[in-house]
Formats: C-alpha cells, structure tokens, sequence
C-alpha cells in the first residue's frame, strides 16, 4: 500500500517555481481579498502567505468590513483586474450573507483568476481548454500523475458535487478517460457505488463517511475532506482501516490539503505568465 504524500510533492513543487520565479523579469503578485474576519479564513490566508513568501510572489492582503456592499466589493475587485502590477486574485471563501459569491467571483479577470472559479475558467474546463482551474481538483490530478496511477478506463468515482471540488474534479477525471460516477447526499445506496471505485474521490465534510466495507480492495482512496473533530483534523475516509486494504490512499493532513497549496502556487505563475502575454481582459 502507498500512501500518496502530499507534503512532498508540495515541496517538490514549491522548490522548482521558487527556482523558475528567480527567473522572471518581474515578481508575481497575488492579492487576496477577505471580508470579515472569519477564523478558518485568517489560517488559511495566513499559509497562502507563508507559501507565498516561500517561493517569492509578492503577496497582498486587503481586509474589508463584513457590511461591505456587493457593489463596491465588485468596484474593489475591478481596480485589480485593471492594475497592471497584480497578476493574480484570489476571493477568500466564505463571504458574508447578504453577498452573492457568483457576483464576487465572476468581477475577477479570469486571466488573474487563480481559483479558477470564474464561469468562464469554468466553461474552459469543460471543453478542455487550458486554463486556470480549481486548485483542490487540479491538485488531485497532479498527485495521481505523480505515483504513476493510470486513470484511462479506470471506474472513478467523485462523492461530492460542490462547485469547488466535486464537479471540477468529475470533469477532470472525465476529460483524462476514466469512467465517473458523481456521487452525493441524496445518492441511494452510496456504498453499492463507491464499493465499485477503481479511484475513490471523498469531498463531503463527513469524518470517516467511508468505511472499510464500501471500498473496492486494490483501489486508490483519495480524501479531499477536512473535518475538525475532537481527535484532532480528519477527513472523509476512515484512515486506519481502509488503507488496510487497498493500493494507494492520501492522508488527512497531509494529503490533498497540502496539493492545494501547490497547484495555488502554480497557478500563480500561470496566471503571470497569462497576463505578462499582453492579452485583453474580459472584465
Ligand atoms: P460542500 O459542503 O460544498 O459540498 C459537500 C458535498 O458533499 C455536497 O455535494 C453534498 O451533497 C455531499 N455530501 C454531503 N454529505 C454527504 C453524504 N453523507 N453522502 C454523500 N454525499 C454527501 O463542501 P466542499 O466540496 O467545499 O468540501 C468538501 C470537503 O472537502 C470539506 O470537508 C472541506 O473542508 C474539504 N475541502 C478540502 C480542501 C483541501 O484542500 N483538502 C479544499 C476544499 C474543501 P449535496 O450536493 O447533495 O448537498
């Protein structure tokens, strides 16, 4: 059994844009918008930052107030689309009731749209266009490429269907020829699916949702879910028993937490390289 590291490959990655950024003619920006003062968001700003300032981009925090306006959340967001010097936006979810986050998240250029959030990063990804798409799911595929794990043909099954995880990483498993079952909350009999998984995909935010009986022996389990619990952060897999019995599996942490950061970073090169090309944004 392997288990599939995240915290290496993230630092592989890391080491090889810190190396390719001392290279450019100017340093990647990224600006990161928050609204509020949410806790999760401070941690999760706070290790954009640290990845940030590891590689060598330059990194914008702006903070608004929770009573901010949708409007002038919009009018913020579209001074740094038009501002030559930021090359990459970034929405910290989530935002307060009473703001539309598709109004939020469609205001950013979708060439400094590193998220890859936008409806047309979307649309790009399903027609198979370059493009920036979504870390958590792009990260998903990066570690698959890494160990070697064929998904042409294979029977993937996604347990999740959010906008952010599930539905990109469907599409991506699709668009590399594996087989996609989308599984979610009002899926009859989910374990009848997921015992059928050659690569299982857990997105729901249910600790140890999947057990040792709805797995397939010899799959790969892959875990997308953080889940702060009394024990400690877990995911969506009960670790200790599934990997008893099948090929591959991410830890949780350690696993697609740790890719997420890294296909962030990537995108932040990418989303550099898209603007320094000179093309016209659409916003
Ligand atoms: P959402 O809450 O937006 O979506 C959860 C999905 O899971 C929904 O589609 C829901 O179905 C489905 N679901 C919920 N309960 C069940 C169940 N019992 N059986 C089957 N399906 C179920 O969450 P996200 O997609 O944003 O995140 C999912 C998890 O991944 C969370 O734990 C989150 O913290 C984590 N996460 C981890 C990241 C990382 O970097 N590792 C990045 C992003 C998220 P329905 O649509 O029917 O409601």
């Amino acid at each position: 059994m392997i288990i599939l590291d995240g915290k290496k490959v993230k630092n592989e990655i890391l080491d090889n844009l810190k190396k390719e950024v001392l290279s450019l003619s100017e340093v990647p920006h990224l600006v990161v918008i928050q609204i509020g003062n949410n806790e999760a968001s401070n941690i999760y700003i706070n290790n954009k930052a640290k990845m940030a300032a590891y590689i060598g981009y330059k990194f914008t925090h702006k903070k608004y107030p929770e009573d901010i306006s949708e409007e002038s959340l919009i009018t913020e967001i579209k001074k740094l689309n038009h501002d030559s010097s930021v090359h990459a936006i970034l929405v910290q979810m989530p935002l307060p009731n009473g703001i539309n986050s598709n109004n939020i998240l469609n205001a950013i250029d979708s060439k400094k749209d590193v998220d890859g959030l936008t409806d047309v990063n979307s649309g790009a990804l399903f027609h198979k266009i370059d493009a920036l798409y979504p870390c958590t799911p792009s990260g998903v595929m990066e570690l698959l490429k890494y160990y070697n794990i064929d998904i042409t043909g294979k029977h993937a099954v996604v347990v999740g269907r959010s906008n952010l995880v599930g539905k990109p990483m469907a599409i991506m498993l699709l668009n590399a020829g594996a087989t996609v079952t989308v599984c979610h909350s009002k899926t009859i009999n989910l374990s009848e699916h997921t015992k059928d998984a050659d690569i299982l995909v857990v997105a729901t935010g249910n600790p140890h949702l999947i057990t040792a009986d709805m797995v397939k022996p010899g799959s790969v389990i892959i875990d997308v879910g953080i889940n702060r619990t009394n024990d400690g952060i877990t995911g969506d897999v009960d670790f200790d028993n599934v990997s008893k019995n099948v090929s591959a599996i991410t830890p949780v942490p350690g696993g697609v937490g740790q890719m997420t950061v890294a296909l962030l970073a990537k995108n932040i090169l990418k989303a550099y390289k898209i603007n320094k090309e000179g093309v016209e944004h659409d916003n």
